[in-house]
């Protein structure tokens, strides 16, 4: 099993949350966090409807409120995020390979953010979270969107997170709380 290898305290997020548009941005931006790096698939939208909703105008709005530089990492194609990209009017990385720190990197190139004052926020423990504190940034898991349409690779690496929930309760059984009712309850 790969998840022998994997050290669950990278699997920590610094807060679990039901959906993207309830992250307190206020409250980051008043604790020094400047950058959004925000996951697409499940996170902002579903893999069977990808199109752009009064809800995602609103957040996009509250982001600029608080003065947040924002960009989309995907690990998906550029085919499949760019109009939804354009739209929400946000710069993109496709094929992040996350868990890799490289595309996260790049994002933070992008807009010459520092690891202290971002936040990555997705819906996948073992992509979003994992690949975060791998590379030493705070990150919020969201409950996926209409997890229904998952493809296979994404029931795959829940699987992998299930195996690492296990460890997490050992380790954070305050956390493992949380993210199982928050986040797959
Ligand atoms: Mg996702």
């Amino acid at each position: 099993m790969i998840s022998m290898f994997l050290d669950p305290y990278k699997c920590i997020p610094l807060d679990v949350v039901d959906h993207v548009s309830k992250v307190d941005l206020k409250a980051y931006q008043e604790k020094g966090f400047k950058t959004l790096l925000i996951d697409v698939d499940n996170t902002l939208i579903p893999y069977d409807d990808r199109a752009l909703k009064p809800w995602h105008e609103a957040f996009r709005k509250e982001i600029d409120t608080y003065g947040f530089n924002v960009i989309l990492v995907s690990n998906n194609a550029q085919a499949k995020i760019e109009e939804f990209s354009n739209a929400f009017k946000a710069p993109f990385i496709h094929r992040a390979q996350k868990p890799s720190r490289r595309g996260f990197r790049r994002a933070l190139k992008m807009v010459n953010a520092n690891i202290s004052e971002t936040i990555v926020i997705g819906d996948q423990l073992m992509t979003d979270v994992y690949g975060a504190n791998r590379l030493g940034v705070k990150s919020i898991l969201v409950r996926p969107i209409r997890s229904k349409t998952e493809k296979w690779y994404t029931k795959l690496t829940r699987r992998l997170e299930t195996q690492m929930l296990k460890k997490v309760k050992i380790i954070n059984p305050e956390m493992y709380e949380k993210i199982m009712t928050v986040h797959r309850g």
